[in-house]
């Protein structure tokens, strides 16, 4: 199956490089260009995210192409130590903003070759480090892979785990039994949460101690893995999914990009600079396909990142404000900013799925198919998201604090910054 995906994935991003680029009559079902655009970023993108956030990381462990080819190169490659640069914390995070960004400035979702460049070329890079470290393991993919983080993120509400029964595994006679290659290095025995686990099953049954499991959903968000979350979950989460990411899908009908630029335009004109305006760069570097006018100069470049810092910028204030009041108002200070942190990751994936759903229902409108009431449903489920998120911080905050008084002005708080969002997210993404 792995080898199948292998497969379509190299054809899906090669052919439509041998291709000219889509005219307007040219739709999803008569066109390989426009038939690859719509499943690597209609289907392919928002789908995994939603499939992650319903059944854990399967995506990872059974279908990945880029995984399974690391891992590949990595049984046959030097098997080194892994150095303890690559173990950062920080990677998943860093490299997620940089390659929503660069994808950004490229329009990756609307063109092949920058599509093929940073999904082929994280593959090259996923394989380079499978063939140097590691030996049968996915180093790539639990440390470094751009979308890791967001992955680990949202699998924390999903309502599937494989659970390590503590007492089995002491009971169990089969302390012999050839280990599990756990290829994202995961330590099976006291694996807490699934957000590491890539769900690939091949440590399922392993001592009668590990099974495929029911949970309550988030569950591991208040008593498990979520007990744990540290500096760059908290990052990923509000200014990066809350803020960053938003701006990132929505810039081209953005009334504050816009605003930016027309002011950059105005300080260029002011000190008689032209070439800002004016200068092209590379497909590579920034839009550049003329042919069908679509150019993006270096003030849109500008205006764009000036978006994307806003967003981020705004949504720390909004979130991690109400945080910090929470956890003083919980009497307690430290890392439980970081758990309650954690109770914003319904409204987080689902805003992540309803922004990129945006792609799936642009591409479709633009080929006549319109699904009737998907931006209610959107809408619908990024509100649902939210008073999820406002029921998980009440319930952790029980971990942290008997006066129910405290737990119901702290949880006020945060209620206030998600309504704040939600009406934001509506009136962006639904226009309403
Ligand atoms: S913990 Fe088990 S299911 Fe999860 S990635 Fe490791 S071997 Fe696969």
């Amino acid at each position: 199956m792995q080898w199948v995906m292998v497969a379509a994935y190299v054809a899906l991003l090669v052919a439509p490089l041998t291709l000219p680029l889509p005219g307007s009559s040219d739709y999803i079902w008569n066109n390989l260009a426009r038939f690859v655009q719509f499943v690597f970023w209609g289907v392919w993108w928002p789908f995994v995210i939603l499939g992650t956030a319903l059944v854990g990381r399967f995506w990872c462990g059974l279908l990945c192409p880029e995984g399974a080819l690391s891992e590949i190169a990595s049984e046959r490659g030097a098997g080194r130590a892994i150095p303890s640069w690559m173990k950062w914390s920080g990677w998943p995070v860093v490299a997620f903003i940089s390659t929503t960004i660069y994808g950004q400035l490229t329009s990756i979702y609307q063109y092949p070759k920058p599509a093929a460049l940073l999904l082929g070329g994280s593959t090259l890079v996923a394989m380079a480090v499978g063939a140097r470290y590691g030996k049968a393991k996915r180093v790539w993919c639990r440390f470094l892979c751009p979308v890791s983080g967001v992955f680990g993120t949202v699998s924390k509400i999903a309502p599937l785990h494989f659970r390590v029964e503590p007492d089995a595994w002491k009971r169990s006679s089969n302390a012999d039994a050839a280990g599990v290659n756990c290829a994202p290095l995961i330590p099976i025995k006291t694996m807490q949460g699934s957000s590491a686990c890539h769900m690939c099953g091949r440590c399922s049954g392993h001592r009668g101690a590990i099974r495929l499991a029911w949970r309550k959903p988030a569950a591991d968000i208040v008593f498990g893995s979520g007990r744990m979350a540290a500096r760059w979950d908290t990052i990923l989460i509000v200014p990066v999914l809350l803020g960053l990411v938003p701006a990132a899908l929505h810039w081209t009908a953005s009334d504050a990009f816009q605003i930016i630029r027309i002011w950059l335009v105005e300080q260029c004109v002011d000190v008689g600079l032209t070439w800002p305006l004016s200068l092209r760069l590379p497909w590579w570097m920034l839009t550049d396909y003329p042919s069908v006018n679509d150019v993006m100069n270096v003030v849109d470049a500008a205006s764009l990142l000036g978006l994307v810092a806003f967003g981020a910028f705004i949504s720390s204030i909004l979130f991690l404000l109400p945080l910090v009041a929470a956890a003083a108002i919980l009497r307690r200070t430290g890392k439980l900013i970081h758990h309650l942190a954690q109770a914003l990751i319904p409204l987080a994936s689902s805003s992540l799925f309803c922004g990129l759903l945006a792609l799936t229902t642009s591409q479709l409108r633009s080929d006549g198919i319109n699904l009737p009431g998907v931006d209610a449903a959107r809408g619908a489920l990024v509100i649902l998201a939210g008073l999820w998120s406002v029921e998980l911080f009440f319930r952790i905050s029980s971990v942290y604090c008997r006066s129910l008084q405290q737990r119901i002005v702290a949880t006020a708080l945060v209620a206030i910054a998600i309504v704040v969002f939600c009406t934001a997210w509506l009136l962006m993404f639904l226009g309403t």
